[in-house]
């Protein structure tokens, strides 16, 4: 159906599919598909729900919450080999995309012009657009301009029926939001194949800068007082002493490895406007004890700084050989009493613990360390990356700020859902795929019995 060239079976080539960004859990799939158009995904998924296997979207394989993994066999569906960019109409300010270009490619294209697609995850060098769509990315400048969703305008999906169901790009009010019920369902309602995207202009100016604190908790204090004085950064973004000390091992940036923790704050917009804004934030943060803020003085200095934040987990190797990275929310101003459950789950559980956060938007991705070779290490990190999560939903947050649920977080779907909640899940997925097909034992825990009515229906309760 799809060409012996789009089509992998060899073990050898299957090895490099067991797994996505989450290491922790692992399984050959028995083969891997590459359709390189709309109509090659349907014809994929009707004859997969004509033998009832299963079909597991796959982007680029980037995410962190085991989405990608294909436990239980089936087919992975790789949108890898769609990568068209189908149209560019900057008087729309749009573009049309299939679902396996990566988000990077398209700021880059779009350089030489005032626009940029503003979703920007800080895997975007490698992720695709149908995976920032399927788990609503969010990225450092998601803060100001919004995550995936806002900025999604019409998509093509293959439902889990092969049924190719379009909708949008063009504006209408007149029927359910689609699209909002699509983004963040991770596979499970079906594949996105192209895309219509919202094109955002790039800002006329920027001001970033980094603000030095004697604590993470001082830090977190800042950001909430920053967006109560009524400012919203383009990003502020939090780093700790043990990540800027791996970053500055690994790549030598000449960042103050001795700081507790660093915030990097960008404001962005009409230069006038700038200044004021500044001196504010300064202001602010020099009320929450920060002990140095330096500017950057030149787009090269700008860019530096970006680049210390982006290398953040590629220079987590340094450190250990073994590393998850969890992703939890919290409303803003509980982030101080977050990151200190953090450190107490670190050290009461023996597991080290670096932090990272999208801080402007209540967002922690503590990176827990370990060796995988050591069972006891492997226990003890997930014991405490679960802990973790428990204490976002403590505080009033959720288990998924923007990496998804995939399979790791599964089982803590019971604790933020109730019954009812996720029985009205489970009846909206059984619309896009009555056999349970796409993207089986992820995000959704399984279906609540079935009552006798409902089984004659065909129905879960
Ligand atoms: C270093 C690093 C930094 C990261 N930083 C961020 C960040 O700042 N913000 C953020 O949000 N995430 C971040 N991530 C996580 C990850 O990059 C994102 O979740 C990204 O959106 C996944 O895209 P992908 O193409 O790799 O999707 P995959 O990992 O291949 O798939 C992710 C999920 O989407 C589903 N899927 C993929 N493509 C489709 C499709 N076309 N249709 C339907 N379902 C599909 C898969 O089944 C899976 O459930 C980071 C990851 C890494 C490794």
């Amino acid at each position: 159906m799809v060409g012996a060239e789009n089509l992998i079976t060899r073990p050898s080539e299957l090895v490099v599919y067991e797994c996505d960004g989450y290491t922790l859990e692992k399984e050959t799939p028995p083969a891997v598909v590459f359709p390189n158009s709309t109509e090659a995904v349907a014809s994929v998924v009707r004859v997969c729900r004509e033998h009832e296997v299963p079909v597991l979207a796959r982007g680029a394989g980037t995410g962190l919450a085991g989405g990608a993994t294909p436990l239980g066999g089936g087919v992975v569906l790789s949108l890898a080999r769609m990568k068209k960019i189908l149209d560019i109409s900057l008087r729309d300010r749009m573009v049309h995309v299939q679902a396996g270009v990566l988000n990077l490619e398209l700021s880059s294209l779009l350089s030489d012009t005032h626009w940029h697609f503003a979703p920007d995850p800080s895997s975007q060098v490698a992720c695709t657009i149908g995976g920032n769509i399927a788990t609503n990315a969010g990225g450092p400048h998601t803060l100001k301009y919004g995550v995936t969703v806002n900025h999604v305008l019409g998509v093509t999906w293959v439902a889990g029926t092969g049924e190719v169901i379009q909708v949008g790009p063009e504006a209408t009010s007149a029927e359910f939001d689609w699209i909002g019920l699509w983004t963040g369902s991770e596979g499970t309602l079906g594949v996105a194949t192209e895309a219509w995207l919202r094109l955002t202009p790039l800002p006329l100016a920027h001001r970033t800068f980094r603000v030095i604190f004697q604590s993470v908790e001082d830090a977190c204090n800042a950001v909430s007082r920053i967006i109560a004085a009524g400012l919203i950064p383009a990003a502020m973004e939090l780093m700790d002493r043990g990540i800027l000390q791996a970053v500055e091992d690994a790549f030598h940036f000449g960042f103050p490895s001795e700081a507790e923790a660093i915030l990097v704050v960008e404001l962005d917009g009409i230069p006038i406007a700038l200044d004021e804004q500044e001196r504010i934030v300064a202001q602010l943060c020099r009320d929450c004890h920060a002990q140095e803020i330096v500017s950057a003085a030149s787009e090269e200095e700008r860019a530096l700084l970006w680049r210390c934040r982006k290398s953040a987990v590629g220079a987590v190797g340094r450190l250990s050989t073994g590393y998850f990275i969890q992703d939890g929310v919290v409303p803003r101003t509980r982030l101080p009493e977050l990151v200190r459950r953090v450190a107490n789950i670190g050290c009461e559980r023996g597991v080290r613990i670096v932090n990272v956060a999208h801080a402007g938007d209540g967002n922690i991705h503590p990176i827990l360390l370990f060796d995988e070779r050591d069972p006891d290490e492997v226990r003890r990190a997930m014991a405490a990356g679960r802990a973790i999560l428990e204490a976002c939903i403590e505080l009033g947050g959720s288990i998924t700020a923007e990496h998804g649920v995939g399979i790791e977080k599964l089982p803590l779907m019971t604790a933020l859902f109730s019954p009812d909640d996720l029985d009205v899940f489970w009846r909206v997925k059984r619309v896009f795929d009555p056999a349970n097909i796409m993207t089986p034992g992820k995000l959704l825990p399984p279906p609540p019995r079935l009552s006798q009515q409902d089984e004659k229906n065909g129905q879960p309760r």
